[in-house]
C-alpha cells in the first residue's frame, strides 16, 4: 500500500511528485500519454527554435515559482517584450489610438473591479461596453487570456488573478522546463486511470497497465477530462463537486506556427504585431521568437474551436492571409512549413485552461476541496490567482501534498 498515487504528469503532478519525494512519501506517478507536461509542451521547428504548443510565458515572472526553478537549471528567458503594434484592417494605428485603446482596456478592468465590489458576478461582456471600436480587440484578448469568450467569463473571479504584467517567455520552451523537472521521478507512462474506487479504505487506481492501491489519491487531470468522464469515480463524485468541475470548463486556445525562408522583418521588428478589423476576428502574431525565422499566431474562445474544427489546413491559410494583409504578399509567399496545435480534440486534456463560469466564483476552492481525506484534486483550475497558468498548477501540486502528508502522517 502506496501513501499516495498521483493522476497526471502536468505541471500539477509534477510539483506534487517533487514534493512527495522531498517529504518521504511513497507514490506513484501515472500518466496516460506518452510524455510528461501535459499542457506544457515544446516541439521544435528548426534546430533549437523552440516552439511552445501550451504555455509559453512564465506569466507574473517575479512572483512565478518556476522562474527560480528556470534559474536554477540556468534557462534563459526574455524579459521586457512588450513593445506591440497594432494594425487596423489597411492601416498601422497610431501612437494616440493605441493608447486609446490601452485606455479602453484600463477602464475595462476598473468597470469590472467596480462590478464585483458592488457584488456582481455577471460576465465580461456584460460590464465592458458592446459599442466601441476597441470591443472586438477586448474581446479578442480575453479570449486569449482566459481561453472561453467575454460572455462565457465571471468577472469576479477574473479580477482574482494576481498579474504583475511579466510575461517572460524561455528560450527553450516552457515544456522544455517542466519535463526537465520531471528528470528521476518515477512516472508510469502511458498509464490511463480508468477508475478510482473509494469506497473501501485507502483509494485503488485502476490503470489500463494495471491497479496501484495507495492512502491517498490526487487527481491532477483537466477539468476537461473530469467534465467527460473519462474517470470513473466508485462511488461517484457528488454533486456539488461535479457543478465546480462544470463551473471551470476548459475554452479553446490555440496557435499556428508558420516557418518561413528567411528574415522578412529586418532586424529591428517588434515583438508582437496585432491584426484588428471591425467586424472580423482580430489575430495576434509573436514574430521571429529569440531570431529565429517564425512567427505564431494565436486564436482564442469558439473561433478557436470553430477553426481547430475546421482543420489545420485552414488555420494555416487563414493565418497566412493575415500575415498577407499585414505585411504584404512576399512575406506571405515565404511561408515554407508550419505547425498548429489542436488542444480541444487532444484527448488528454480536451481544451485549453479553465474559465470560471459567469455566477462561478468560489468554484476554484470547492474542486480543490478533498473528499474523505483522501480524495485530492490539484490543477491549474483550483488554483485561486494563478488559474489558467502553468506555475497555478505547479503550486496546487505542492500545496495538496502539504495537506497530504499531514492527512497521511496523523492517519
Ligand atoms: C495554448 C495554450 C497556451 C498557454 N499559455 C500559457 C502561458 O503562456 N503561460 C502559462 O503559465 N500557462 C499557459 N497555459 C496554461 C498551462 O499550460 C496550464 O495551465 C498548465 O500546464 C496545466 O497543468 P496541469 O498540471 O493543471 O494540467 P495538465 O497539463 O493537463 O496535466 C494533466 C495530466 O494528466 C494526464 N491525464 C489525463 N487523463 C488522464 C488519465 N485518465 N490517467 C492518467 N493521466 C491522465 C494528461 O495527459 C496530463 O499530462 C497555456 C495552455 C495552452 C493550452
Amino acid at each position: 500500500m502506496l501513501d499516495l498515487v498521483i493522476v497526471g504528469a502536468g505541471a500539477a503532478g509534477i510539483g506534487a511528485a517533487r514534493a512527495a519525494r522531498e517529504v518521504g512519501l511513497s507514490f506513484e506517478l501515472v500518466e496516460a500519454s506518452h510524455r510528461v507536461g501535459g499542457r506544457a509542451y515544446t516541439e521544435t521547428l528548426g534546430p533549437g527554435w523552440a516552439f511552445d504548443l501550451g504555455c509559453h510565458w512564465l506569466h507574473s515572472a517575479s512572483i512565478n515559482p518556476l522562474r527560480a526553478q528556470a534559474d536554477r537549471l540556468g534557462m534563459r528567458y526574455r524579459e521586457n517584450v512588450r513593445r506591440r503594434v497594432l494594425q487596423l484592417g489597411t492601416r498601422w494605428a497610431s501612437p494616440e489610438e493605441i493608447a486609446d485603446y490601452e485606455q479602453f482596456w484600463e477602464d475595462a478592468h476598473a468597470a469590472m473591479n467596480a462590478a464585483v465590489r458592488e457584488g456582481r458576478d455577471v460576465a465580461v461582456a456584460e460590464v465592458v461596453p458592446r459599442d466601441s471600436r476597441w470591443t472586438d480587440l477586448h474581446d479578442y484578448w480575453t479570449s486569449l487570456l482566459t481561453s472561453a469568450d467575454a460572455d462565457q467569463v465571471s468577472i469576479a473571479d477574473l479580477v482574482c488573478y494576481r498579474d504583475t504584467e511579466e510575461n517572460w517567455p524561455l528560450e527553450a520552451g516552457y515544456g522544455t522546463l517542466v519535463a526537465r523537472l520531471a528528470e528521476g521521478l518515477p512516472v508510469r507512462l502511458n498509464s490511463a486511470v480508468e477508475r478510482i474506487r473509494w469506497d473501501g479504505g485507502g483509494v485503488r487506481v485502476e490503470t489500463v497497465r494495471g491497479d496501484l492501491e495507495a492512502r491517498a489519491v490526487l487527481v491532477t487531470v483537466s477539468t476537461g477530462v473530469l467534465a467527460a468522464g473519462d474517470i470513473r469515480f466508485v462511488p461517484s463524485l457528488p454533486d456539488w463537486k461535479q457543478a465546480a468541475v462544470t463551473a471551470l470548463a476548459l475554452g479553446v486556445h490555440n496557435r499556428i506556427a508558420l516557418v518561413l525562408e528567411g528574415n522578412p522583418f529586418g532586424d529591428e521588428h517588434p515583438y508582437s504585431v496585432t491584426w484588428a478589423h471591425v467586424g472580423e476576428t482580430p489575430m495576434n502574431f509573436i514574430l521571429r521568437p529569440f531570431g529565429h525565422d517564425y512567427v505564431v499566431a494565436s486564436t482564442g474562445g469558439r473561433f478557436a474551436a470553430w477553426l481547430e474544427r475546421a482543420g489545420v489546413e485552414a488555420s494555416v491559410d487563414l493565418a497566412r492571409t493575415r500575415l498577407r494583409d499585414l505585411f504584404g504578399a512576399d512575406v506571405a509567399r515565404r511561408v515554407v512549413g508550419h505547425k498548429v496545435t489542436a488542444w480541444a480534440t487532444d484527448p488528454w486534456v480536451r481544451g485549453a485552461y479553465s474559465a470560471a463560469a459567469p455566477g462561478g466564483f468560489g468554484q476554484r476552492e470547492v474542486l480543490g476541496r478533498p473528499l474523505d481525506d483522501r480524495l485530492f484534486f490539484a490543477g491549474e483550475a483550483v488554483s485561486p490567482d494563478a488559474f489558467a497558468t502553468c506555475h497555478g498548477a505547479f503550486q496546487s501540486g505542492l500545496d495538496a501534498v502539504a495537506r497530504i502528508a499531514e492527512v497521511v502522517r496523523t492517519g
